[in-house]
């Protein structure tokens, strides 16, 4: 057995395990392991599996999966199901029609990372309607991680991306009203959400993932939300497992969410109980916050051997899930509160 699986199933047994040991402690402990805590990978690792945040996500999967069998690299996938949504003027929190920032402006957050801990990303890009596809380009054509604002768009215009306007006649309308009394308080599952997360277990039992959002709305010009930074709306580690978040980027950032979801999966959590717990610990850091009154925050997790799942502080967060046994379909997060409009 290799010393990494040793850490894990050790790490897995955790404090049971280790208040057995007495005398004959090591015989406690060869019994515990027997029951065994999760391995990576299982015997039986049912692959691939796409799984994506909100009901945007179900297209976005059904292009990915349609890439992804079609022979294409699971990063070429992600980008071509993310462009759907990035695309689709509807869709009012990821690129073109996403609603702006306080000044009008519509301001994007993307990053994609691979199996090999490879990762691009953009912040506060303005102009361009794919930003997936330019932190992509970050990730395979330069030599840093992440590029932001006037740099990550002269970075794109050298690459050939368009400039184009984004604010749609829908947005403007609505930034408009907000200016009208200009109080930021996002709307639960509506103004605060609606990020793309995506992650992938592929056919060669690789992880890999993407983020693209435009972000909260009636945000600060400059601000950058968690979506972009990996370890915070995305993360992945192939030996271990996946996760992204959606929700209220600031309590995400505070809390390195989708790092700590993976941390917990690597201790032997399944990815339900990893995205419980760090859902439970942004509730209990933010219980006296400000921020509670319109917290919302959701994790989606994959672990190596493909079971995913998905948790969310408040009621009405839903993800997309795609693999060979059942299809594409829509999944309802478990949750902490309940909340209705
Ligand atoms: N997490 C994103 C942000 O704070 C918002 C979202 O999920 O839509 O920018």
């Amino acid at each position: 057995m290799s010393n990494r699986r040793d850490f894990i199933k050790k790490a897995a047994l955790g404090a049971a395990a280790v208040s057995s040991i007495g005398f004959n402690g090591f015989a406690k402990e060869k019994e515990n392991e027997k029951e065994g805590a999760l391995e990576f990978p299982s015997k039986k690792v049912k692959k691939p599996v796409v799984i994506s945040t909100w009901n945007h996500g179900l297209p976005a999967n059904q292009e990915t999966w349609k890439q992804l069998k079609a022979g294409k690299s699971p990063l070429e996938a992600i980008e071509a199901g993310m462009k759907i949504p990035e695309a689709d003027p509807n869709v009012r929190s990821v690129g073109y029609g996403g609603y702006p920032d306080r000044e009008g402006k519509v301001t994007l957050d993307a990053c994609i990372m691979d199996h090999n801990s490879n990762c691009g990303s953009v912040c506060f890009l303005q102009g361009i309607m794919h930003p997936i596809s330019v932190a992509k380009r970050v990730l395979e054509n330069t030599p840093h991680v992440m590029l932001a604002g006037q740099g990550a768009l002269q970075f794109a215009l050298s690459e050939g991306f368009k400039e184009e306007n984004l604010l749609t006649p829908e947005s403007e309308r609505d930034w408009k009203k907000w200016l009208e009394d200009s109080k930021y308080k996002p709307v639960i599952n509506i103004e605060n959400h609606d990020t793309i997360s995506m992650l992938m277990l592929d056919q060669d039992g690789n992880l890999s993932g993407g983020c693209t959002t435009s972000g909260a709305a009636w945000k600060m010009h400059g601000r950058v939300g968690d979506s972009p930074i990996i370890g915070a709306g995305l993360f992945l580690d192939n030996e271990v497992g996946a996760a992204a978040a959606t929700g209220l980027g600031e309590a995400v950032i505070r809390t390195a969410g989708s790092a700590m979801v993976v941390e917990l999966m690597r201790q032997g959590k399944s990815p339900y109980d990893a995205c419980k717990e760090i859902t439970e610990r942004i509730y209990n850091k933010h219980k006296n916050h400000k921020d509670m009154e319109y917290l919302q925050v959701g994790f989606i997790a994959l672990n190596k051997n493909g079971e995913h799942a998905g948790y969310s502080l408040r009621s009405g967060f839903n993800f997309a899930v795609s693999d060979d046994e059942k299809g594409h379909r829509m999944e309802d997060a478990k949750f902490k509160m309940s909340w209705d409009k």
